[in-house]
């Protein structure tokens, strides 16, 4: 087997090799412990002969030294072309891997899926992300539908705490909604600092999200469910209605018909967001469709 990329020595003996200079605006942070990315991998459940697997920011190629390893096909999106000579170098070794040089948010990664995994019916997202953007990138992955199993990511703890919050917790709100709504979410370890270089200045946790089979809860209209998961935590110490009141567009004028909505629903007015469970936010949402629709 080849000599791992991910050790602290390699790493730097590849950096100094190319001159490489870490941009902080890229959420350049690499990983130099082979353990933690064993472990990555393991949560991804992959399998070397039917499982294909997309990476978001490949780096010098830690992770995907791994992937390719235990995964029959790997795609990986970079956006910096200065380390497309690095990867050239550091990947020789695996002749299962694609590096594409694209801005993860801008690549049409159904269509290069649908070109590069043709036959394989199990991809899973697995990837340390850029912590500036972790966010958008999950959510276009989930809202955009791409078929995938699902996604192993390494984030800001902050960020994971968030996404995996259960209803009546400070960390509950309309980013965990969107996340359970599409996926089964758990976070499955906690890393520290030191296993980075640069070392990023918050804390690290992985997350795996699952795809459910279809959403959590059922809705009428989507992009109507999430407005009003997000006017009801516009402002977290607001209730209910008086979120619903000052976010929804006519809010104000359509008081009445917004308590009809709350009352028909089951819920009362003075309730904050942060107790709603998907399906009382499902509820609400359908009843308030029928009237701004
Ligand atoms: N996978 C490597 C590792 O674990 O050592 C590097 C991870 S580093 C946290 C994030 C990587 O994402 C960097 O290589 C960075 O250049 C790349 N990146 C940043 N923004 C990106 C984007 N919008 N699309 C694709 N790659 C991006």
């Amino acid at each position: 087997m080849n000599k791992d990329i991910a050790t602290p020595v390699r790493t730097r003996a590849i950096l100094e090799k190319y001159g490489f200079s870490f941009k902080k605006s890229l959420g350049q942070n690499f990983l130099i412990d082979t353990n933690i990315l064993k472990n990555i991998v393991g949560y991804a459940d992959l399998n070397p002969e039917q499982t294909g697997a997309i990476e978001i920011g490949p780096g010098i190629g830690a992770l995907t030294e791994q992937l390719a390893r235990s995964s029959k096909k790997v795609v990986a999106f970079e956006i910096d072309q200065r380390l497309l000579p690095i990867l050239g170098e550091t990947l020789s070794p695996y002749n299962n891997v694609k590096i594409i040089h694209q801005d993860i948010l801008k690549a049409d990664v159904q269509a290069i899926m649908e070109e590069e995994f043709s036959g394989t019916t199990d991809v899973m997202v697995v990837a340390n992300l850029p912590y500036y953007v972790t966010t958008p990138i999950i959510m276009k992955l989930l809202e955009d539908h791409i078929p995938i199993r699902g996604i192993v990511c390494m984030l800001q703890k902050e960020v994971a705490d968030r996404i995996s919050a259960k209803p009546g917790t400070k960390d509950y709100g309309s980013l965990s909604i969107a996340v359970q709504y599409y996926t089964e979410a758990e976070t499955v370890m906690i890393v520290p600092k030191t296993v980075f270089v640069p070392q990023p200045n918050v804390d690290s946790a992985v997350i795996r999200l699952i795809k459910r089979d279809k959403p959590a809860v059922s809705v009428e209209d989507e992009t109507f469910f999430f407005q009003v998961t997000k006017a009801s935590f516009a402002q977290r110490r607001k209730t209910l209605l008086n979120n619903l009141t000052s976010q929804l567009p006519n809010g104000k004028q359509d008081k009445e018909a917004i308590l009809a909505a709350l009352e028909a629903a089951g819920i009362e007015p003075g309730r904050r967001g942060e107790t709603l469970s998907l399906e009382e936010f499902a509820r609400l949402s359908n009843e308030l469709y029928k009237h701004f629709k």
